[in-house]
């Protein structure tokens, strides 16, 4: 297969200068670039060709003995173009800097990733969900390295721009009819290479910190509420924002209150005359009362459940609005009786028509056997 005219192949004369033959080279590169042409064995072709004609061209040296000897001129001394794509980006790279994301600046923008949002779990007591904290919370995270500024690049260099990939982070390979490609396995994807790694973080860019904050929790949470930190999670990568905490709350179980939403329920024991009578129980509330007088109706039947309106649980949602509390009343029966006590009972079941006396009797000598 003969070989076409390096000129002919960049369109361009014989005496063309520097520049001509670098933009008659960019634009074909553009035209026939294999991620414009995904698959087109012709593009493919012309694309290698166009690269192979502006390396001699280009070249002081290559040009003069292919000006004087052609292609067999070069071939004598041991040029043999280009193995694949990964050989064209490496040696012209910084020339589609301007048109593709791929050298530096535009490449890193396009792989921008926004850093690893963090979990803190946090206990509070029904009492702390009621009035809302403040907590001061420590946690560990990667941080950008104060010493290197994240750049993994020791005192006085910076980061080189990896020469394998042209700071693409990938190389293409060609491998029959596919191009493949796939991560840089000199720089890992990086599109950098650093020479002098900081000391402090090892080239790496981050460390590992303890940080401690302060977490304002409001008044209201349950367990599964979650607040999210912005940007207190672990930094991006190639510039991306940071990620967020989420503080999620657990709230533990209370030994007087259980919790319904925002609302509260509690069980009052009364006796079984307080119950029958009626009377005024006074009971643990939260907030700032701290106790409250509940009113037992005269004859309030076992399991009864009484609402006492707005002490329950502030709402989170619905500013300055608090849920109820119900109390369930617990009628408690006494074990133990005194002679007097039992007298008393006996004379009140006379009153009620009860034959109590020789049935209890019968039961006490039952018990007793
Ligand atoms: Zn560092
Ligand atoms: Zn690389």
């Amino acid at each position: 297969m003969s070989k076409r005219d390096y000129y002919d192949v960049l369109g361009v004369s014989r005496n063309a200068g520097e520049n001509e033959i670098k933009k008659a080279y960019r634009k074909l590169a553009l035209e026939f670039h294999p991620d414009r042409n995904k698959g087109n064995k012709e593009a493919e072709e012309r694309f290698k060709e166009a690269a192979e004609a502006y390396e001699v061209l280009r070249d002081r040296e290559k040009r003069d003995i292919y000006d004087r000897f052609g292609h067999q001129g070069l071939e004598g001394r041991g040029f043999r173009g280009f193995s694949g794509f990964e050989d064209i980006f490496s040696s012209f790279g910084d020339i589609f800097d301007d048109f593709f994301g791929f050298g530096n600046s535009r490449g890193r923008k396009t792989r921008e990733k926004q850093g690893k949002s963090l979990r803190y779990d946090i206990e509070l007591s029904l009492k702390e969900a009621y009035y809302g904290i403040d907590r001061e919370i420590s946690f560990y995270r990667q941080d950008v390295c104060p010493e290197c500024n994240g750049s993994g690049s020791g005192f006085g260099s910076e980061p080189q721009i990896c020469p394998t990939c042209q700071g693409r982070g990938q190389v293409v390979r060609s491998q029959g009819f596919f191009q493949i490609s796939s991560t840089c396995p000199m720089c890992h994807g990086q599109g950098e290479i650093i020479t002098n790694p900081c000391s402090n973080c090892s080239g790496q860019g981050r460390i590992r910190i303890e940080r401690t904050i302060n977490v304002k929790i409001p008044p209201g949470v349950d367990t599964g509420s979650q607040l999210r930190l912005r940007n207190e999670g672990e930094p991006g990568d190639f510039g991306g924002p940071k990620g967020d905490l989420f503080v999620v709350i657990h709230v533990n179980e209370d030994r007087f209150f259980k919790r319904e939403g925002d609302d509260l329920l509690c069980e009052v024991p009364v006796s079984f005359v307080q119950a029958a009578l009626g009377s005024t129980v006074n009971i643990p509330v939260l907030g700032e009362d701290g106790d409250y007088d509940l009113d037992i109706p005269q004859g309030t039947q076992p399991g009864e459940i009484i609402r006492i309106d707005g002490k329950g649980m502030p709402s989170v949602r619905r500013y300055h609005k608090r849920g109820d509390l119900y109390a369930k009343v617990i009628v408690k029966v006494p074990q133990k009786l005194n002679q007097r006590q039992k007298d008393l009972l006996e004379a009140f079941a006379e009153t009620e028509g009860l034959a109590v006396t020789g049935r209890a009797k019968r039961w006490k000598a039952f018990g007793r056997k």
